[in-house]
């Protein structure tokens, strides 16, 4: 049995449409699963869409704000008739507002939270009868090294974030009879959109990123894809509730 072999497998990526989410994604067209890209911008969708096209993958688009609970259903419902199942959920959009705790709106830090955390809980929600019924299933939602640490700017992401390692091992848990895995993947710092915006606003974010990193270097969302494809795939059916950092040493530097 190849372990890491995708084929017949549907996978959605929420955020897949540009950074580590495709980079996840591309991973597991390669492995020879079919992928719904989900985002705002149908732009950069239409533009992954055709990168995973090039490499012979069955991909589409479906344009939702992970924000909004209905149209959360909507993708997997939507996934699940096309294709007549799902077995991979990547809860992996998220967004940043970079403050001190006292300079926050209630209505800024809810918004952190709904983007990357109980946009989670929705999707994840609404996947799983269509993974009961093909079976089992694989959740694999996107946390930080800020489930980890903190920063003065952070409250309102380390809130979310720290809330996602939390809510995967209470799924695991709960869906665990169901052979649902939910496991969540932390990434260092990696080159893409959301980052490009903190080393503007942070003062010598890179360079500190630089030297507090062992491999001494920022991560590319392309070295998400062999995680993609071993927590997707058969090689992790005993790996459930865990979060594995990928951030070339950063969460084990003292
Ligand atoms: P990007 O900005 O490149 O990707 C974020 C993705 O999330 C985009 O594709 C965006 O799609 C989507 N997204 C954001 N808000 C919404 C929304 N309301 N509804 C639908 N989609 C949304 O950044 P990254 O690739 O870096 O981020 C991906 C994940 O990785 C995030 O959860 C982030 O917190 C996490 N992460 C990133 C780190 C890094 O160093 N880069 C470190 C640790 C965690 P669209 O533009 O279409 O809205």
């Amino acid at each position: 049995m190849n372990h890491f072999n995708l084929e017949g497998r549907v996978a959605i990526v929420t955020g897949g449409n540009g950074g580590i989410g495709l980079g996840m994604a591309t991973g597991m067209a390669e492995a020879g699963a079919t992928l719904v890209l989900a985002g705002r911008n149908a732009e950069k969708g239409a533009a992954a869409v055709s990168s995973l096209e090039a490499i012979g993958a069955k991909a589409s688009f479906f344009t939702l704000d992970v924000t909004d609970e209905a149209a959360c259903h909507a993708l997997i419902e939507d996934t699940a008739s096309r294709h007549g199942r799902l077995d991979v959920l990547i809860n992996n959009a998220g967004s940043n507002i970079r403050k001190e705790p006292e300079d926050y709106t209630l209505e800024e830090f809810r918004f952190v939270l709904d983007t990357n955390l109980t946009s989670a809980f929705c999707c994840s929600q609404a996947a799983y009868p269509a993974m009961k019924q093909s079976g089992g299933g694989k959740i694999i939602n996107i946390g930080s090294m800020f489930s980890l640490f903190g920063a003065s700017f952070s409250t309102a992401y380390a809130a979310s974030k720290g809330g996602i390692v939390q809510m995967t091992k209470a799924m695991a848990c709960a869906w665990a009879k169901d052979n649902i895995q939910v496991n969540s993947v932390l990434p260092g710092w990696i080159d893409t959109e959301l980052t490009k915006g903190a080393r503007k606003d942070v003062e010598g974010l890179h360079e500190r990123i630089e030297a507090r990193t062992p491999a001494a270097r920022w991560g590319r969302p392309d070295e998400f894809a062999g995680i993609a494809v071993f927590l997707a795939g058969t090689g992790s059916d005993f790996v459930t509730g865990t979060s594995i950092a990928i951030d070339g040493g950063f969460s084990a530097q003292g």
